[in-house]
């Protein structure tokens, strides 16, 4: 085995960044960051940067490289525990926040992290009033809007700070496995064929990596649990309708339960003066938002989840959630997108009765066709009951304008069974981040890294 390092970190994501963070300020030496993708400023997504369909790069550039998936993420830091992950019922909820909190600290430090949305007010509770009169729960949910293009800024100066501060960083640099011996941890072998001895090791792979976790995990005998699968739609509509709101809380975090299921029904990801952008994911073409500090359009958007959980004799959400993309994948080449009013109709759109909307589409590569052809009914009833809900809230929701893209859907990675600590069954091997299943957005990643990064910091120092 070459070198010996005191920790080596799979996955330069934020979980794995800020467990780096966290170890570089405790003064830990011997730290290696070991990335598959490559340096933030050769990251470059054709689809996202020319607006064209997602050519299926070998690599996604979207969620590998300096940064992971925060890189090009909308740059919103959801300060609550109540949304995110999992973090609080394996850590404890004290604990979870305290963790958040520092992490909005650490963002800080590297530079303008923009202004919190949704702090307690006179005006929030009065929202979340009148939607209990609707039948919604309105989380209270601060966000911190950083903004994709300055979330790249400031993940750029932590690579300097940490490379200034004696880690060691090697983009384009896949790790194949982790070598273990007998029970004992050894270091982790790279794609390159070099073995690497660490005397702990940090897997924080992502969802880009949650597969390649996954096989890991099975081989070295680690525990695993199934997370659920939230399938939906996308929906844009004027900003003004959703401003009232949007105005006073910028991200929205609305749960309805359907009065014909009794399902979990969500909003997620609001975007005010958004633009809709398709995804590649787990093989699938889909849906999701985005909203840029400096670049406005006249559309927010937002998704509406179902989320479900399966028992048996079928247990695989994520090929349930595939299928459904793969359907709208089918009929529409891609995406494709609805006027409300034309599905409660139960007609198609077509590009003529887009064109007479007054919802001009902001994924223009989405095709006019029929969701009803591509939601079981079951999702379709709780999709248009969460939107009618919305609508006593703030009419407008329910415009036969309103446009609906199909389908979005969150692939959650399996989640490892993890100590308190985000120590595996293994001793000294971690996992952190969304790859291990326990979080889902960058606070809690992030969160992720720094329990881990501490933990490891108190055993060495
Ligand atoms: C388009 C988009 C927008 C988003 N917007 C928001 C938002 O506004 N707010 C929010 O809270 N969340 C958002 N998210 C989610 C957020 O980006 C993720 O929750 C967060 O990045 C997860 O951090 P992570 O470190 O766990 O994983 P990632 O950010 O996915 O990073 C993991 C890294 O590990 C690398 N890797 C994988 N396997 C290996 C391997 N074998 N060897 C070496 N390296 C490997 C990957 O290349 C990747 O760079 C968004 C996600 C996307 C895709």
């Amino acid at each position: 085995m070459s070198k010996a390092y005191q920790v080596i970190i799979v996955g330069a994501g934020p979980a794995g960044i800020f467990a780096a963070l966290k170890l570089a300020s405790c003064g830990v030496t011997g730290v290696l960051l070991l990335e598959a993708g490559p340096e933030l400023a050769r990251r470059s997504c054709p689809a996202r940067e020319r607006h064209i369909p997602c050519v299926r790069c070998e690599l996604c550039h979207l969620t590998s490289g300096w940064g992971g998936a925060g890189a090009y993420s909308d740059g919103k830091l959801t300060l609550s525990t109540e949304v995110g992950g999992h973090l609080p019922e394996i850590v404890g909820e004290d604990r979870a926040r305290e963790l958040i909190a520092q992490v909005d600290a650490l963002w800080r430090q590297f530079g303008d992290t923009g202004p919190i949305h949704g702090l307690p007010s006179d005006e929030v509770e009065a929202w979340q009033k009148k939607a209990a009169l609707a039948g919604l729960r309105l989380l209270l949910s601060p966000v911190r809007h950083v903004g994709t293009e300055q979330i790249r800024q400031l993940l750029g100066s932590m690579q300097q700070h940490l490379a200034e501060n004696g880690v060691e960083i090697r983009t384009q640099c896949p790790v194949e496995d982790v070598i273990v011996s007998d029970g004992r941890l050894l270091g982790v072998r790279t794609e390159r064929g070099e073995e690497l001895e660490g005397q702990f090791v940090v897997l924080a792979p992502g969802r880009a990596g949650a597969n390649w976790l996954q096989a890991v995990a099975t081989r070295l005998g680690l525990r695993l649990t199934r997370n659920p699968v939230d399938v939906g739609v996308r929906v844009e509509l004027p900003a003004v309708v959703l401003q009232p709101l949007t105005d006073v809380l910028y991200e929205p975090k609305l749960v309805y339960y359907s009065s014909r299921f009794d399902d979990k029904v969500r909003t997620f990801c609001v975007c005010p003066y958004g633009e809709v952008v398709t995804e590649r994911a787990a093989g699938v073409t889909t849906v999701n938002g985005h909203s840029y500090a400096s670049h406005k359009t006249d559309n927010t958007n937002f998704a509406v989840l179902v989320s479900k959980h399966f028992t048996e004799p079928f247990d695989d959400p994520i090929a349930y959630g595939q299928s459904i993309a793969r359907l709208a994948n089918l009929l529409g080449n891609g995406v494709l997108v609805q006027r409300l009013g034309d599905l409660e109709q139960g007609r198609r759109s077509t590009p003529e009765r887009l064109a007479r909307g007054i919802v001009t589409p902001t994924l223009r590569e989405a095709t006019p066709g029929d969701l009803g052809l591509v939601l079981p009914y079951r999702y379709l009833v709780n999709i248009l009951e969460m939107l009618h809900a919305m609508d006593e809230l703030v009419p407008g929701v329910c415009s036969r304008h309103t446009l609906l893209y199909g389908v979005e859907v969150k692939f959650y990675s399996s989640r490892l069974y993890l100590r308190p600590t985000l120590e595996t069954d293994i001793p000294n091997l971690f996992a952190a981040g969304d790859g291990a299943g326990v979080t889902r957005g960058l606070a809690q990643a992030c969160a992720s890294g720094l329990l881990v990064g501490k933990e490891i910091a108190e055993r060495l120092t």
